[in-house]
């Protein structure tokens, strides 16, 4: 008989933005790597199966923001649950990441002393040795540092997608936004150097990617840590020409520092896709101003009418901030009048909340929260009417997307698969039923279907062109195929 001890499982839960949860992946990939498992779902699981509650681990580690809304109090709601699953279960553990834990370290652990072990953003690869320490000193341990010593792209890594992977091409920020907490979190903008990164890209295609979104809080700066002035253009060239890549995508270039040899690269290159994710923030260049943009709204528009005139079919995103303070009705309309022009297909709409810590959070004139709903309201229908439009004119274009759904996962009572198509728009494709088809191969996540799109709403579009015998082949690659030696071995 074994008198072997079952490993020890853990779960991780992300509370922030794409950085956050690609550090999730590598928080994952550590723990497996010391011996951990993953725990199984918790015991409230939503209509897809994900887990909608915390699971029942022995190690949860919960990965924060400080950038987005509302972080402390989801962390400290979450600690709560925590603190009495840990009543029933005395040998849990609880670890507290990201950048909230770099900004709140000690605060922390004085307000949930049930936490065992606080990491930083720089500090991530510590975490199974901390865990031990903690266990073993019955003691809190925190562990923060104010620059990086590893870059987090060489620890292990399990990814959430058999198909699509986040590649780190640098981390950290060498602005100053005043609304924006992120170079005091994760410090000077460090880049990783190109062979390195397009070695994981190659690793990362050996695997059965066929997918990579290039990530860093300025990825258009790439280059300036290692004096190159086309570095990121170059980068995208490389990566494009990677053998068994199909889709490179990028997040999130910086108005300021986009130059027009990325814009050829991403005309230039086939596997570049044609999507465009740039932060606007304000259409008022008093408030650009006032947040420390250095780039103004001719200079945004600019940009856009180059991308489009090279382009024609991208698809176009932004984020904008409400309620800055300072910010007039007349800059607001100014917002209003750029997003009018702009036309983008979706966009990220936040009302403004000060971040301790940050310049603007001691600024004068905060905006009135009743006003700042008030915007924000007209903003959003503003928006999401263009999206509508914007989605409307793709009715009767065939498209090509990657499939994410499982087919076990399909929507009973529609039959349709999820995936994204070139321009990184969400699409619900209609699957023929097998006995009308019986050939015809079902598309697994990973693999690519041409649809025709047939219906649109203002988040997704539908393409039930195989359903009146239209357009409908689908093309099966390598992560389709990595998928189903995954799921059936
Ligand atoms: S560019 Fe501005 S908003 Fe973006 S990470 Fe840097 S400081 Fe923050």
């Amino acid at each position: 008989m074994s008198t072997q001890r079952p490993a020890r499982t853990y779960a991780v839960r992300t509370l922030g933005c794409q950085m956050n949860a690609h550090d999730s992946e590598r928080i994952a990939g550590l723990l497996e790597a010391a011996g951990y498992r993953p725990a199984p779902p918790g015991p409230h699981t939503g209509p897809d199966g994900e887990a909608t509650s915390l699971p029942q681990a022995d190690v949860v580690v919960l990965n924060t923001c400080a950038v987005r809304e509302n972080a402390a109090t989801r962390l400290y709601g979450n600690l709560g649950q925590l603190a009495q699953a840990k009543q029933t279960n005395p040998n849990m553990q609880i670890a507290v990441g990201g950048c909230l834990a770099q900004l709140d370290r000690h605060k922390i652990i004085e307000r949930a002393p049930w936490v065992d072990v606080v990491f930083g953003t720089h500090t991530m690869a510590a975490l199974p040795a901390l865990l031990t320490r903690a266990a073993h000193n019955q003691q809190a341990q925190i562990e923060i540092a104010e620059a990086l010593t590893v870059f987090p792209s060489t620890l292990p890594t399990k990814r959430e997608s058999v198909y699509a992977a986040w590649v780190s091409i640098s981390v950290g920020c060498d602005n100053t936004c005043t609304f924006c907490i992120v170079p005091t979190l994760r410090g000077k903008e460090r880049d990783r150097h190109p062979d390195e990164i397009i070695a994981e890209i190659q690793a990362l295609v050996s695997e059965g990617a066929i997918e990579i979104t290039l990530l860093g809080q300025n990825v258009n700066t790439y280059g300036r840590d290692l004096a190159s002035k086309t570095g990121f253009a170059d980068l995208l060239r490389r990566a494009g020409a990677v053998p068994g890549i199909q889709r490179v995508r990028f997040t999130s270039p910086h108005p300021a520092a986009f130059t027009d040899d990325v814009i050829a690269a991403m005309a230039e290159v086939p596997t570049v896709m044609p999507q465009l994710h740039m932060p606007l923030q304000s259409g008022s260049d008093r408030i650009l101003r006032a947040m420390r943009r250095s780039y103004r709204r001719d200079r945004f528009m600019g940009i856009l009418d180059r991308v489009r005139q090279a382009i024609p079919d991208a698809a176009i995103s932004t984020d904008v901030i409400v309620g800055f303070p300072g910010e007039s009705e007349s800059d607001f309309a100014e917002t209003l009048d750029v997003v009018r022009q702009a036309r983008f297909a979706s966009a990220f709409t936040f009302q403004y909340s000060p971040r301790p810590g940050t310049p603007a959070a001691d600024l004068p004139d905060q905006v009135p929260p009743e006003v700042m709903t008030q915007r924000y309201s007209r903003l959003v229908e503003l928006q999401e009417s263009i999206s509508e439009q914007e989605n409307q004119a793709q009715i009767g274009k065939v498209v090509e997307v990657i499939v994410s759904d499982a087919p076990g996962r399909k929507d009973a009572a529609t039959k349709r698969l999820s995936g994204r198509a070139e321009d990184g728009r969400l699409v619900h494709i209609a699957i023929p039923p097998a006995d009308a088809v019986p050939q015809l191969p079902i598309p697994r996540p990973g693999d690519m279907v041409k649809v025709e799109v047939t219906a649109s709403a203002p988040h997704h579009l539908i393409a039930d062109s195989a359903l009146t015998g239209g357009v409908f082949e689908v093309t099966p690659t390598a992560a389709g195929e990595a998928w189903a030696r995954y799921r059936f071995r």
